[in-house]
């Protein structure tokens, strides 16, 4: 099988991709690929992990404030 995208397809619509998203702990620090996101508007899937535990479907706004660099 030869894929070149990057990101690992939705399982859910697949139609979209899964993208990682960013968060941040209590202390402000970076945790990055925390949450996966169907990229795919209709479809809203998302992966969210915890600590090594794996959430998924759980609804996320995908706000712009949220997706925002906090400098
Ligand atoms: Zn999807």
């Amino acid at each position: 099988m030869h894929d070149n995208r990057e990101w690992p397809q939705c399982q859910r619509c697949r139609k979209g991709v899964l993208l990682p998203l960013s968060d941040y702990g209590p202390q402000g620090n970076d945790i990055p690929f925390k949450i996966w996101a169907c990229h795919n508007p209709a479809c809203g899937f998302s992966l969210r992990i915890d600590k090594g535990q794996v959430s998924i479907g759980r609804p996320i706004r995908l706000k712009s404030e949220t997706l925002e660099t906090r400098r």
